[in-house]
């Protein structure tokens, strides 16, 4: 793959500064394949670049990997936090580190390759759009459960939230620096960023790009670890899971109404039987459950009401290495 021509001059407005964000945590191994694919695709931008690399916590050799190349590669800085806090957080501390016009989000492993960051910011570079993000054309990766999942989480977003998120696009974007302050203005702890920069809004398009493979390393997506967080997106971004309650309550109470007349006129008619035992069981716990789910919904909004009151920081760094300077204008 080629690097799209670099256009003369940027319409009014964009400067020509590219951050690009890499949260890793134990990346460590895929790193040399990575920056040697890189480097070379920033270069070919032809515009000064920052990489602003976060590392969440990692427990192998990332954060001296990437200290080691900093001395050869000044255009790389080192946000290293206290501990490990997530992806969605780790891409935060790193977008609140960025000075370039438009910032470029990408995973560290390679599964977004380096060489479409040209194509991805060519719509910014037109002046037409402010958010872009990649279209995975080759969509099922990771296994039929994996992608039934997916499907299944991003129907039950779609309808259950305020923002719409296209399961086609994954977390490989470009975005222009008011939409990054936009999104780094939501002070919220529970973080979703698709759903975030989708709510945020500006002009927004698509990118055709092919996905690849993990060069090495292990994901670190286990499947508890991906049910909280469609959990966390759904139960962030709308109330309809605590509201449909109402609705249900509403239909069970209409329904053991109209049973309970029924009772009524069937003993005045033909008398007392002997009440049944199994059906009784059955609706107590059938009802049990509801009622045990209603709660637990209403358990995990409070808990988000709970995060956010305490206010906390998002995160802690404990080194940033080479942003003394801001980046600057390539002569
Ligand atoms: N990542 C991170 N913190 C975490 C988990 C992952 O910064 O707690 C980074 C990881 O190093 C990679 C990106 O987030 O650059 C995507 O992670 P991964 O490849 O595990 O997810 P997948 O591609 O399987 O969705
Ligand atoms: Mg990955």
């Amino acid at each position: 793959m080629t690097a799209s021509p670099v256009e003369a001059t940027p319409p009014n407005g964009h400067g020509r500064r590219v951050s690009v964000v890499l949260p890793m945590r134990n990346e460590s191994k895929g790193l040399d394949r990575l920056f040697a694919r890189l480097v070379p695709a920033l270069d070919a931008l032809g515009v000064a670049f920052e990489i602003v690399t976060v590392d969440d916590g990692s427990t192998d050799e990332t954060l001296e990997w990437l200290k080691a190349r900093r001395a050869i590669l000044p255009a790389l800085k080192i946000v290293s936090l206290s501990r490990n806090f997530g992806k969605e957080i780790a891409v935060t501390a790193g977008l609140a580190r960025t000075t370039g016009d438009v910032m470029v989000v990408m995973d560290s492993d390679l599964q977004h390759p380096p060489e479409s960051i040209a194509a991805l910011i060519a719509p910014w570079r037109s002046g037409a759009f402010d958010l872009v993000y990649a279209r995975r054309v080759n969509l099922d990766r990771g296994g039929f459960l994996r992608n039934a999942f997916s499907k299944g989480f991003y129907r039950a977003f779609d309808m259950m939230s305020e923002v719409k998120v296209d399961r086609e696009t994954g977390d490989f974007i470009a975005a222009d620096r008011k939409v990054v302050d936009a999104f780094l203005a939501m002070p919220e702890r529970n973080r979703f960023n698709r759903g975030l920069f989708s709510w945020a809004g500006f002009r927004t398009t698509t990118v055709a790009v092919t996905m690849e493979e993990r060069v090495a390393g292990t994901s670190q997506w286990g499947f508890i670890k991906l049910l909280r967080l469609a959990v966390n997106a759904i139960t962030s971004f709308g109330t309809l899971p605590l509201k449909v309650w109402a609705f249900i309550g509403s239909a069970v109470s209409l329904s053991s109404l109209l049973y309970g007349a029924y009772v009524v006129i069937k003993t005045l008619l033909f008398g007392a039987d002997v009440p049944g035992y199994p059906s009784l069981l059955v609706a107590i716990l059938f009802f049990a459950g509801i009622q045990l789910i209603g709660l637990g919904i209403i358990g995990e909004y409070l808990g988000h009401v709970f995060s956010e009151v305490k206010r906390r920081p998002l995160y802690f760094v404990q080194e940033a290495i080479g942003f003394e300077r801001p980046l600057e204008e390539r002569a």
